[in-house]
């Protein structure tokens, strides 16, 4: 039995994720992750005296895509606060952020239960530089590249009751920033991260209890990891009559465990107020529907299709619509030649095997890239279809096509791989088996099912593979049924 068994959890989320901008929010450095520490910098994204911020138009669509996507009521008005405090990954003292006009508020998402969580709001604002620890007296390096990355914090209400409600809000949230170009999400980057807000209470109660943070959690295994123990944590507090703390903890993902950080006494007073280096910043109509129409489907409605519409297996369309390059790459395919069953399987057994090592490589899944166009995917299905080819033939033309970069068609009939035996040399061949071979005559009587893959094998033997299965399949009771 545990602690636990006696309350229920209550948690709420703050998510950061990374806008796919070319350039940082409020000025023209470069918004890129992995560059040499401290050379994506300017006198804006580092804080000097007297630099004056710019708006990059582009924040504000993808934010405004961001709200578009869950169903957020999209601000008219809406303004960039001063958020103070200070911090060394943080030069100018005051983070930029927004507080009392969000550009988004209300929304949410709804989960596989049915159940709906509730967005609060999706606001827009910058992200800090980043601090290296070098361990004991070793002192600490500050990049800022990561200094005025543009982010959206969406934040939830307190409505999940489960580990297993926020990871599968997680992931949904993921996949569709990233369909959208929203955002690029690599969470090992902190490209996404959460911040997780827990409390309990007892079964059956309706106030809520006191609750902890924990922040910058940035996989979910880690998120599911440190709810677990932080419910556990509280429970025992709880059980032995103690009171839980408000305060922020960090999860520790080595240890398996998280510690106290600061607690809300200590926690400052921001001091927000308006930017005055900032105008208000107004939205018409107009963009909101010239954003709404770059939009594109999203990923549950793709699979939902696929499954449906295509009659493909669940799993299929799951891989299928891991990224947005896959899953259009698919649809081009299957809109080429309608087999999407065949797509599927030619994409996820043949292409995923060549593309393996390339993402090993890249050490990313998302950025997996085909290297053969759709058109020529599908040129070689069709001759399969068309069994003008079989499948080793095609796999072989796969991987020409790749090294040579040539129409399917045309090395097919270059290196002389399509079938091209006549029906007459095919019935000749079939009729020298029947008068040879009367035991093949006799089963065929019994059972012609049977014996016809015999028969098929004989005819390609003695075409060397060169006779098309399919005609061969209809020319057998031609010469077998004929008494
Ligand atoms: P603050 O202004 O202190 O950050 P908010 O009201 O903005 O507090 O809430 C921050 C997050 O904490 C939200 O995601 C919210 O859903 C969550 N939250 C608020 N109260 C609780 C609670 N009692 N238990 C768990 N989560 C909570
Ligand atoms: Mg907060
Ligand atoms: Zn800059």
């Amino acid at each position: 039995m545990s602690y636990l068994d006696s309350y229920e959890m209550v948690i709420g989320l703050e998510i950061h994720a990374e806008l796919a901008t070319r350039t940082k929010i409020f000025c023209s450095c470069k918004n890129e992750f992995g560059a040499s520490p401290n050379s994506n910098t300017c006198p804006v994204c580092t804080g000097m005296p007297g630099a004056l911020p710019i708006t990059n138009k582009k924040v504000i669509e993808l934010a405004i895509k961001a709200g578009l996507s869950f169903g957020c009521e999209i601000s008219k008005y809406t303004v960039f606060e001063r958020k103070n405090y200070f911090y060394p990954d943080l030069s100018k003292a005051y983070q930029i952020s927004q507080l009392v006009k969000p550009l988004n508020i209300g929304g949410g998402v709804e989960l596989d239960s049915g159940k709906f969580i509730r967005l609060n709001r999706i606001h827009v604002e910058e992200d800090a530089g980043k601090l290296t620890h070098l361990g004991k007296s070793q002192g600490t390096l500050i990049d800022y590249n990561r200094g005025g990355t543009p982010l959206i914090e969406m934040v939830t209400e307190p409505d999940f009751r489960s580990a297993e409600e926020v990871v599968e809000f997680l992931k949904k949230v993921r996949e569709i920033l990233m369909f959208e170009g929203i955002a690029n999400c690599k969470m090992e980057q902190g490209g996404m991260r959460c911040d997780v807000n827990l409390s309990l209470r007892r079964k059956g109660d309706s106030n809520f209890g006191i609750r902890t943070e924990m922040k910058n959690l940035n996989s979910f295994r880690s998120v599911q990891r440190a709810i677990e123990y932080e419910a556990e944590r509280q429970a025992e507090v709880l059980a032995s009559g103690g009171d839980v703390v408000q305060e922020t903890r960090k999860w520790d993902d080595f240890a398996g465990e998280s510690f106290a950080m600061r607690s809300k006494e200590q926690a400052q007073d921001y001091r927000y107020f308006p930017d005055p280096d900032l105008l208000p910043i107004l939205i018409s109509d107009e963009e909101i529907e010239k954003v709404k129409s770059e939009m594109v489907e999203v990923p549950a409605s793709r699979r939902k299709k696929y499954t449906e519409e295509f009659g493909i297996p669940k799993y299929d369309a799951e891989l299928l619509t891991q990224t947005k390059y896959i899953s259009d790459y698919f649809e081009n395919c299957v809109s080429l030649l309608f087999v999407p069953k065949k797509i599927s399987n030619w994409i996820m057994v043949d292409l995923f095997k060549i593309v393996k090592d390339q993402a090993q490589k890249e050490q990313n899944q998302e950025d997996i890239v085909f290297p053969i166009s759709e058109k020529q995917l599908t040129n070689i299905i069709k001759m399969l279809e068309d069994r003008q080819i079989n499948k080793n033939v095609g796999l072989e033309l796969l991987q020409k096509v790749i090294e040579t970069g040539k129409d399917a068609n045309e090395l097919a009939k270059e290196m002389n791989l399509l079938v091209t035996i006549s029906e007459d040399t095919i019935l000749n061949l079939l009729s020298k088996l029947k008068s040879e071979n009367s035991k093949v005559v006799e089963d065929y009587k019994k059972d012609p099912e049977k014996i016809s893959k015999f028969i098929t094998g004989y005819v390609m033997k003695n075409t060397q593979g060169k006779a098309n299965s399919l005609v061969v399949k209809n020319l057998i009771p031609k010469v077998f049924s004929k008494e």
